[in-house]
C-alpha cells in the first residue's frame, strides 16, 4: 500500500511520522508523477490559501481532483478539511479547493482571538475514548451535503456542538491535527479506508 502525504506545504512531516508510526511507509507528493503512485493521500494542516497556490503552480490541481472523483481514499486535517470542501467562507477570492466533500467550512472560524485551543471530541467509528484534539485557527463545518456522516463534534465550551470531523465515501475530514498529539487513531482508521479501497 503506498499512501502519500501532499508535500507543498504545511505539517507534512508530523503526518509522515504518524503514518511511519502506524506501519505505513509514506511518501511525500509534490508532482503529478508521484501522485500517480499513491493509492491514497493526506492533506496536511498548514494555510489552505498557500496549498491552493501551490497546486496549481505543481500542476496538482486538475489531477488530485480527477483521483479524488475515480474514489481515492484522501484524510484532510485543518488546513486540508478547507481543500477538501465544496464550498469555502472567508476564503481568498482565488482560492482554489480540490472539492470531494459537499459541505461548506468557514477559515479561522472559532475567532481571531482564540488562536488555538483544545477541546475533547468524540469520533464516531473511532472507539478509545475522545481524543484530546488541538486546533489551530482553525475550520468549523457549517453545512452538509445529505452523503456527508457527521464524524465528530466539539464537546463543550463556546463552540460546542461544531462539526469538525466528516466524512463522506472515501474522504475524510478533521478540524483538528491528530499527527501533533501522537494519538495514532486517526491515522490508523485512514490507512484501514485505504485498505478496504485497494
Ligand atoms: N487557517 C488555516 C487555513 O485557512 C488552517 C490552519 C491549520 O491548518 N492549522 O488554511
Amino acid at each position: 500500500m503506498n499512501i502519500g502525504v501532499l508535500a507543498l506545504q504545511g505539517d507534512v512531516r508530523e503526518h509522515l511520522s504518524a503514518l511511519a508510526e502506524s506501519d505505513v511507509l509514506a511518501r511525500p507528493v509534490r508532482r503529478p508523477e508521484e501522485l500517480a503512485g499513491v493509492d491514497g493521500l493526506v492533506i496536511p494542516g498548514g494555510e489552505s490559501t498557500a496549498i491552493s497556490n501551490l497546486a496549481v503552480s505543481f500542476g496538482l490541481l486538475d489531477p488530485i481532483r480527477k483521483r479524488i472523483a475515480d474514489g481515492m481514499p484522501v484524510y484532510g486535517s485543518c488546513a486540508g478539511m478547507i481543500m477538501l470542501a465544496g464550498t469555502v467562507l472567508d476564503g481568498r477570492p482565488d482560492q482554489e479547493s480540490f472539492q470531494g466533500i459537499d459541505m461548506t467550512v468557514r477559515r479561522n472560524a472559532f475567532g481571531r482571538q482564540v488562536d488555538s485551543f483544545e477541546a475533547p471530541v468524540e469520533i464516531e467509528d473511532i472507539e478509545g475514548g475522545p481524543f484530546h484534539a488541538v486546533f489551530i485557527r482553525a475550520p468549523w463545518v457549517e453545512e452538509t451535503g445529505r452523503d456527508v456522516r457527521v464524524l465528530g463534534r466539539v464537546a463543550e465550551g463556546d463552540a460546542a456542538g461544531r462539526i469538525v470531523a466528516v466524512r463522506q465515501g472515501n474522504l475524510l475530514a478533521t478540524a483538528f491535527h491528530p499527527e501533533l498529539t501522537g494519538d495514532l487513531r486517526v491515522h490508523r482508521y485512514f490507512v484501514e479506508m485505504v485498505r478496504q479501497a485497494l
